[in-house]
């Protein structure tokens, strides 16, 4: 007999229809001999239409408003789940956040999880219920506020509460049956991979390949939980994200990610003194707004900076009054935003042992006219930020070059 944690994404429970078809593989797997945790995400397009009502009401409606209203997605697909699961006979209990004892930190719309205390879950475990959670939130210590986890926090619901419950896998149910050297509704090319290693599927997470979300990777990989990804509308075998072995470093590119959420923002002629770097993203951080890249020009005659940096576009309105405040302290001209952009990745853990993938990858830019405005490197990958309308050409491109395709 083994535990397992199945996540549901929003296509999988977008319908009743869909919410039946969820309910008969929890009971099949019950029926195999297994205890099974089911983490759902709200409806798809729910959380969306959520944001549009409150954005209709206010232009900064509050954070914990905010945590409020959306974590009711969430609740409305583990009770209409559970209640499939009841109705093929099979015992089921839904619960909040709170009540699976997901406690997190305070900062509301992107709470960190701070612990679980799982013996709720372990207790309906142990009576022969499915457990039914409500992806996506958690609460503050002493259960005073409801949080929720950032987009696409149901993944991290999932793995946390793998981790936490000691669950044997963690299966990650979507609209696609694994991960794939790129998203499969840009390049129909693209190919399936057996297995991905946690620091790749970070990377491509991180740069923008939403099929598992960012800190539910970090997290799989700290607890060393494994970890599934597999399509809720078929039985194929889906891509097992797992630690590195020997052989995956032969392969130089494993994957090619794009992010169109992203913004570019610009000091423009800060008088260049020492401290001006570290003042602008103190006031930045203190805003719990994340950085991505950054890029410092200095003028020729060394009197003037200008600083450019990437954020997320839903933080990109508030990174701009910020850093304007303090561009104004400092002296600087103006403030710029560009919303336009993308960035464009390649990934892979080869990129270590071998060389010129950036070299190739900018070449391919350049043949395609495209222009680019920023760099970054690390070990295992190269990012570049373009024009939003040549992220597909990118892409596309970028996958034939490195010759990922079936
Ligand atoms: P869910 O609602 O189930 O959480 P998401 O929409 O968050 O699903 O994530 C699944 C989507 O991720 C796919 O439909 C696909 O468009 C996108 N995606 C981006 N990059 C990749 C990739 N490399 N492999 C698979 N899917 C990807
Ligand atoms: N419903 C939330 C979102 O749309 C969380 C999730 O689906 O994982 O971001
Ligand atoms: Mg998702």
């Amino acid at each position: 007999m083994a535990l397992i944690v199945q996540k549901y994404g929003g296509t999988s429970v977008g319908s009743v229809e869909r919410i039946k078809s969820v309910a008969e593989r929890v009971v099949r797997t019950v029926k195999d001999g297994n205890k099974v945790v089911v983490v759902v995400s709200a409806m798809s397009g729910e959380t969306d239409k959520l944001i549009t009502l409150a954005n209709q009401l206010s232009a900064h409606p509050g954070e914990r408003e905010m945590d409020m209203l959306l974590s009711s997605g969430e609740r409305v697909t583990s009770a209409l789940t559970a209640m499939a699961v009841e109705a093929l006979g099979t015992k089921a209990i839904s619960f909040t956040g709170r009540q699976a004892g997901i406690i997190t930190d305070t900062v509301h719309t992107k709470a960190r999880i701070e612990r679980i205390n799982g013996d709720r879950i372990s207790k309906a475990l142990e009576e022969d219920y499915v457990v039914v959670i409500a992806g996506f939130q958690g609460v503050t210590e002493g259960s005073t506020d409801v949080t929720t986890l950032g987009r696409g926090g149901s993944d991290l619901s999932a793995v946390a509460i793998a981790a936490a419950v000691k669950a044997d896998l963690c299966e990650i149910y979507t609209d696609v049956d694994g991960v794939y050297t790129t998203d499969p509704n840009i390049v129909p090319e693209a190919r399936k991979l057996e297995k991905i290693s946690y620091e790749e599927m970070l990377e491509l997470a991180s740069l923008g390949a939403k099929v598992l979300q960012t800190r539910s990777v970090e997290f799989a990989m700290k607890y060393n939980v494994p970890v599934v990804v597999r399509s809720s509308f078929n039985n194929n075998p889906g891509t097992l994200v797992v630690e590195e072995d020997k052989g995956m470093e032969n392969v130089v590119v494993s994957g090619i990610a794009y992010d169109k959420n992203q913004a570019k923002v610009t000091v423009v002629d800060v008088p260049d003194k020492p401290g001006i770097a570290a003042k602008l993203f103190n006031a930045i951080a203190s805003a719990n707004i994340i950085i991505d890249m950054i890029v410092q020009n200095i003028s020729s005659d060394g009197k003037f900076a200008d600083i450019s940096f990437t954020v997320p576009k839903t933080d990109a309105k508030r990174a701009v009054e910020v850093a304007g405040a303090i561009g104004k302290e400092m002296g600087a001209k103006r403030v710029d935003l560009r919303e336009d952009i993308s960035k464009v990745s390649v990934v892979g853990v080869g990129m270590r042992t071998h060389s010129g993938v950036a070299a190739k990858m900018f070449q391919q830019m350049a043949d395609h006219n495209i222009n680019i405005f920023m760099i970054s490197t690390s070990e295992i990958k190269v990012s570049c930020i373009i024009d939003l309308k040549f992220t597909e050409l990118a892409v596309r491109v970028l996958h034939e070059t490195f010759d990922l395709a079936v």
